[in-house]
């Protein structure tokens, strides 16, 4: 569903993706693990076209929605097609960056109502529908500050859903929560893989990797560095980096 190719970025001086490839199949779940610093979340920021690229390209269904290739002249789309191809693309942050003054259905609801134009009731009824599928359907009338952590990242999962995309990204989803809430969350991002979600999950959750991925990639320095089923990836790791990586992980 979609591919990733050559894909460069740079801040300033510091070459902080270089040269990523990457694909990921309808259904497929990947695992992406890396050291601080790699540059794992700058990868999502880009996937979810919200940055543009220094050079590569970007296929999603075959179309391409992230290009700047310098070899061959092509740019990046005009804006208004950037903003179409997004709603494809669902994003979940390590920190939800939900609305504080939108109650949960509020939430999730909105980008039904001002990006896809559909009717407040037909909105609340499909953001009711989300919010029963991530288990949070007595919280609908309570704002951020009144839900937890947990249920707060259930939220922004149930409003990068109800908009329907392609694949969705996470991006350390579970990093800012108490431990004891870290369960209810992968647990929701498993029943998603189950139903066959395709996802992308930065994590250094071990075990769910082990778990629920399909592939887990190992990203360094900006490049990938292997890439593999989690029996292979765990047990027969192929590059001394993983090894190391894996070393101070388990
Ligand atoms: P972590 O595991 O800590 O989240 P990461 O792998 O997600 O790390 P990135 O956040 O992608 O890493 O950052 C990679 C590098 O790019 C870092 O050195 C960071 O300082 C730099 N960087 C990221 N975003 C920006 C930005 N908007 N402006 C300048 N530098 C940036
Ligand atoms: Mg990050």
């Amino acid at each position: 569903v979609l591919s990733v190719r050559n894909l460069h970025k740079s801040y300033q001086d510091q070459h902080v993706l270089r040269g990523v490839e990457f694909d990921i199949r309808q259904g497929q779940v990947k695992a992406v693990l890396g050291p601080s610093g790699s540059g794992k979340s700058t990868m999502l920021r880009l996937m979810a076209l919200l940055e543009p690229a220094d050079d590569g390209e970007i296929r999603l269904r075959g179309r391409r929605i992230g290009v700047r290739e310098k070899a061959s002249g092509a740019v990046a789309l005009p804006e208004r097609e950037l903003a179409k191809e997004r709603r494809n693309i669902g994003m979940v942050f390590q920190k939800f960056n939900l609305f504080p003054h939108l109650t949960a259905c509020r939430n999730v609801m909105l980008g039904l109502t001002s990006v896809k134009g559909i009717h407040h009731k037909q909105a609340e009824e499909q953001a009711m529908a989300m919010l029963q599928r991530v288990g949070l359907s007595h919280r609908a009338g309570h704002f951020p500050s009144e839900l937890s952590g947990g249920q707060q990242q259930r939220v922004a999962i149930a409003r990068a859903l109800v908009m329907n995309p392609d694949v969705l990204l996470f991006d350390e989803p579970t990093s800012a929560l108490d431990p004891e809430l870290v369960g209810e969350v992968l647990d929701v991002m498993e029943s998603l893989a189950n139903d066959g979600m395709t996802m992308i999950v930065v994590t250094h959750e071990v075990r769910f990797a082990r778990r629920v991925a399909d592939e887990v990639t190992l990203f360094d320095s900006g490049v990938i560095v292997e890439q593999a089923t989690p029996d292979e990836f765990f047990d027969n790791p192929q590059h001394q980096r993983t090894r190391k990586f894996l070393s101070h992980v388990h």
